[in-house]
């Protein structure tokens, strides 16, 4: 295993490079050292010997883990936890209620994917995690790591049902998941993600209960820490606003076909500064700007009143 990139990004707290699909700073994970270890997200199916040559090229010890916190349940951010858990006999997997069953049970959860073109032989990569190795949570629930060092869970749905973000006391720093979107700070880019499931109107609530909350930092996914909070929270507002009255606007005016392709149209716009990461570039005006259809397309079906 080459060299990953993982350093300390805040004091006892380290990101790791999973390199989803090859792509460099596109999906991170974090380890909070406390007397408790805890790994925030476990990354997607396909990289979890990166996170695991990460855990340990830092010196940690998988087995020395108690929790893999997850955001919510898309691939990207739990799909390695049933590889990893097996190397984590002490951890538990802490997951919102709506997500448990598919942790312990994948198989639906691949179903849908498989629909979306996912390919069988790598999703035969995700593993069930064992039941009694799973804590449900719904928002509300408070962790220790340590003395002064707390987790707490907060509910954050719309980007799926089934997102939290994770509150860590220490530095006053939300792990927020999806749930603020993609955010690439050099590009001056935010990137707004809907998924099949969306919520529009919670997701928005949801931007809002994070912006309420005494924050220092983000901790972001897709992509690493950033402390200018303040600005980033007016700045997702705006920009899932906007991009849910944009795919209102054509439903509304009876173009829901057209939604992926205008969205697409926007994004390839709004992401120019990302252009020359051409892969990057790709996988976000390509693959997710689909999904994101259709979980504005679901979102805005199910909010008219059937004739
Ligand atoms: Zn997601």
């Amino acid at each position: 295993m080459p060299q990953v990139e993982a350093f300390e990004v805040a004091k006892d707290v380290f990101q790791i490079d999973t390199k989803l699909l090859s792509i460099p700073h596109f999906c991170a994970v974090y380890i909070i050292k406390g007397e408790k270890l805890a790994l925030m997200d476990s990354g997607d199916h396909t990289t979890a010997d990166t996170v695991l040559a990460g855990i340990r090229q830092l010196g940690f010890q998988p087995q020395d883990f108690s929790y893999i916190f997850c955001s919510h349940i898309h691939l990207d951010h739990s799909g390695a936890a049933g590889q990893l858990i097996k190397q984590m006999p002490k951890a538990q997997v802490v997951v919102h209620e709506k997500g448990a069953r598919h942790l312990a049970d994948p198989s639906r959860l691949l179903a849908s994917y498989g629909s979306l073109g996912g390919d069988p032989a790598l999703q035969a990569l995700v593993k069930p995690v064992p039941p009694n190795q799973i804590t449900s949570v719904k928002g509300g629930e408070t962790f220790s790591l340590g003395k002064d060092k707390n987790i707490q869970v907060v509910a954050t749905p719309g980007h799926s049902p089934h997102s939290v973000g994770y509150f860590y006391d220490q530095h006053k720093g939300l792990f927020c998941g999806d749930s603020v979107g993609v955010y690439l700070a050099e590009e001056k880019v935010l990137m707004p993600v809907a998924a099949p499931g969306y919520d529009h109107e919670l997701a928005l609530q949801s931007l809002k209960t994070m912006a309420a909350l005494p924050l220092e930092a983000l901790f972001f996914p897709h992509w690493s820490m950033h402390k200018n909070v303040k600005d980033i929270f007016k700045f997702a507002l705006k920009q899932w606003g906007d991009w849910g009255a944009f795919a209102e606007g054509l439903f509304k005016a009876g173009k829901a076909d057209q939604i992926e392709g205008k969205l697409r149209e926007r994004a390839r716009q709004e992401l120019k500064a990302v252009q020359n990461r051409k892969s990057f570039f790709e996988y976000l005006t390509g693959e997710l700007v689909t999904l994101s259809a259709m979980g504005y397309t679901g979102y805005f079906s199910r909010k008219t009143p059937q004739g």
